[in-house]
């Protein structure tokens, strides 16, 4: 997978962008939580006060608070606020519309010195409250806190001489208790600030509703930012996907097109269809789920921690409980899962193989009657992977609801350790519905994992697959400083003890061919099968480079020239003749793009394969199908040999192309390639005597030697595999 890592730098801005947005994601995904906390504790239960200290109090006010603070708290509360004079009091008659003697405003405070007078605000608070439950009767003391709400300031205003009369150690010890709650400090001062309000006429509804739509709003736009970030990740994330696909495609593609028959023989090519197709689409899906998922999730797993801590500290057990639980459930069907899931790659390889030998080889099936056996075979390797998909499934299957109920468990846990703390005043609402959903966000982070460990070693073994073609060494390649052919002798051919093993055979397929093919002769090559003959035509195009000894055209070592250079000046028709899918005329012009139609017509007819053409309804333009299956094997033969020809090269290889002829096209075929190709190189490759017999020169080849060479007559006195292979084919007369 590292290997293929190179090819993830073209995108790498699109990755840090979509990273960025990533954390813009994150912080809009941790943010929503707080804000919704906030509404449930400021704008539900405070009624939207959001601070302990009042923004403006009655004289009464400032004097109840005044008796409850240190000399410390009470120089910040008398610092913070300014009184407004009966002349000024026109200002703020829609805000306190009640107010009809001077009171106090909150002066325009930074952030610490709200803070500030928020907490001596609150703690003073808090004291006069704790007083008032020391003076309470016993019965009575629950119900004291939920009573200062609803009694009227006057009344609590008619108890301040009681108050000012109070010892200093009974005020002493409430602050001391006070300042043990912070919770308790904000709760006392926004209650009390909820009465000086409501003493001033403030419209403590639409300061509700005001916050809650602020809020409301704040939530939206943050819900948005983070959609749309979300959106573009997403498309950030398939376009490297995507990206990255096609130039690995592009990069197999064109290895592939370089590779020397010698690594083709190595990869099959449903191999490296596979290769190029399924194997990169695994690698693709990775890097989108990767930046989506994987990156996503350790930054909302850390996010979610860091908040949640934030929100309730002493609550951290229940993360670290439920983490160590996932974990462990994870790691166990992990353990069960993961073997199967390597056993599955393999398992679907062995379908392909088998699906594809059918596929191609369906007539031969059917012939000898095998499909029971091949069902069978089939079968076999269908339910094993259907059993092991199963397994994995119901592995899989059992962790949702185990997940599910860890989840409803936490959610359990926190509620009820919540609820104690709600009721012993240390924890808001709030903040623990928002502590549910950050451990709920930490929880999903770590749910993401066993998505990585299937995706990951599936994607690692395309990715070692990819980078297999990728990496592999072409054997053939083009010299440094390539010759060029000269322009003398146009055409000849030569072998020099050449000697040649296949990859993996433990012998010869060649051994010692030493042969010279000269411009304006046929050269034929004759012998059994599996005697080399197709060897020499693919040594001649350094389709291999040859182990012993060389090979020359005009004189140059063909290792020494460009293999393009090589090729363009040898015309081949294969033994297995390929057609490309196409028309016809497209099939011609394959190696000549600019023939001209004229040109196109006079080589067919050469061929012999104008006649077959021209019966066709849309002649040239016929489409021909892959592989070339809708023409017979002759007609096939006869196109093979006109494509050979219509590149008008200096040496022309027909490697058996004749085989499948009658006797009669045959014979007219070779007279008029005689006619057309009087200046080239020809070499015919057959097993036919009387297609060969007029050759200038015939080689008969034997396992890889040359057992005789010359022409037809003094072939039949010298060399007895050649007499026999005559004498086989030939009648009495025609070999006298
Ligand atoms: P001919 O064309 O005369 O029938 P070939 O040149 O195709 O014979 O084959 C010569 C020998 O090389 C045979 O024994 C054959 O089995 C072997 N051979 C051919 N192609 C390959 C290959 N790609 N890999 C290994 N051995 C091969
Ligand atoms: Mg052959």
């Amino acid at each position: 997978m590292v290997k293929l890592a190179k090819y993830l730098k073209p995108f790498l801005t699109g990755i840090f962008l979509a990273i960025l947005l990533l954390f813009v994601q994150a912080i809009s995904d941790l943010n929503l939580p707080n804000y919704m906390s906030d509404i449930v504790n400021v704008g539900i239960q405070q009624n939207g006060v959001e601070h302990a200290a009042p923004d403006a109090m009655s004289q009464e006010g400032m004097k109840l608070i005044s008796t409850f603070t240190t000399d410390h708290e009470k120089q910040t509360i008398e610092a913070s606020y300014s009184l407004v004079s009966p002349s000024d009091k026109k200002a703020y008659s829609e805000k306190y519309p009640k107010a009809d003697q001077p009171f106090y405003v909150k002066r325009v405070l930074s952030k610490a010195e709200t803070e500030k007078v928020d907490t001596a605000f609150g703690t003073a608070s808090s004291t006069f409250i704790n007083v008032l439950r020391e003076l309470s009767p016993p019965s009575d003391k629950k119900g004291a806190e939920s009573s200062t709400s609803s009694i009227s300031m006057k009344e609590i205003y008619g108890m301040q001489p009681l108050l000012d009369s109070l010892p200093e150690e009974t005020i002493k010890s409430a602050h001391d208790k006070a300042l043990e709650n912070d919770v308790m400090q904000k709760q006392s001062g926004i209650m009390l600030t909820k009465g000086f309000y409501d003493e001033l006429g403030v419209d403590l509804g639409a300061k509700q509703t005001s916050y809650i739509m602020k809020i409301g709003f704040y939530m939206l736009a943050i819900a948005l930012v983070g959609g749309i970030a979300t959106v573009l990740v997403g498309l950030l994330s398939s376009k490297i996907a995507t990206g990255v696909a096609r130039n690995l495609r592009k990069q197999v593609f064109t290895k592939v097109e370089s590779f020397s028959k010698k690594e083709l023989d190595t990869f099959s090519t449903a191999s490296l269809i596979t290769r190029c197709t399924n194997d990169i689409q695994q690698v693709q899906q990775l890097i989108m789920m990767g930046v989506r998922m994987i990156c996503y999730a350790p930054i909302l797993g850390i996010g979610g921690i860091i908040m949640a801590v934030n929100k309730s500290a002493s609550m951290s057990w229940i993360i670290a409980l439920a983490v160590a639980i996932l974990l462990g459930l994870i790691l166990i069907v992990m353990a069960i899962a993961m073997p199967k899931f390597k056993l599955i790659q393999k398992l679907i390889d062995k379908l392909n193989l088998i699906s594809r030998e059918n596929l191609s080889g369906l007539m031969v099936v059917r012939s000898f009657g095998t499909q029971e056996h091949e069902k069978e075979r089939f079968d076999l390797a269908n339910s094993d992977l259907t059993r092991t998909n199963l397994f994995v499934n119901r592995v899989m299957v059992f962790m949702m609801p185990m997940m599910m109920l860890i989840m409803n468990g936490v959610t359990l846990l926190i509620v009820w350790v919540g609820a104690h703390k709600i009721a012993d005043s240390s924890m808001q609402v709030g903040d623990m519905m928002a502590y549910m959903q950050y451990v709920m966000q930490i929880l999903f982070s770590f749910i993401m994992l066993p998505v990585m460990f299937i995706m990951i070693p599936r994607a690692a073994v395309s990715a070692g697959r990819i980078a297999e073609v990728l990496e592999t060494k072409v054997s053939i390649t083009d010299p440094g400083k390539p010759k060029s052919f000269s322009e003398k002798n146009k055409g000849q051919l030569e072998f020099k003890n050449v000697s040649f093993r296949y990859e993996g055979a433990n012998e010869d397929a060649l051994h010692e061919v030493s042969f010279q093919a000269n411009p304006g002769q046929t050269t034929a090559i004759i012998g059994p099968t599996g005697s080399g003959k197709t060897t020499i035509a693919s040594l001649a195009l350094r389709f291999y480079d040859v182990n012993e000894g060389a090979i020359f055209i005009d004189g140059v070592d063909i290792r020494d020239v460009k293999q393009a250079e090589l090729r363009a000046k040898i015309g081949y028709a294969p033994q297995k003749g390929v057609l490309l899918s196409g028309t016809i005329e497209s099939n011609l012009k394959y190696g000549k793009k600019d023939a001209a139609d004229e040109e196109m017509k006079e080589i067919t007819e050469v061929a012999q394969a104008l006649e077959f053409i021209l019966e066709k309804p849309e002649k040239f333009a016929s489409s021909i199908s892959q592989g070339g299956t809708n023409v017979s094997g002759g007609q096939k033969q006869r196109l093979t040999i006109a494509r050979a020809l219509m590149k008008k090269p200096d040496i022309l290889i027909f490697d058996d192309s004749f085989s499948a002829l009658d006797f009669k096209t045959d014979s007219i075929l070779r007279k008029a390639l005689k006619e057309h190709t009087s200046n080239a190189t020809v070499i015919i490759v057959a097993q036919r005597v009387s297609t060969i017999m007029n050759a200038e020169q015939i080689l008969v080849l034997d396992k890889g030697r040359i057992v005789g060479r010359g022409t037809h007559r003094e072939l039949l006195e010298t060399c007895p595999e050649y007499f026999e292979i005559a004498s086989s084919q030939l009648s009495k007369e025609e070999l006298a």
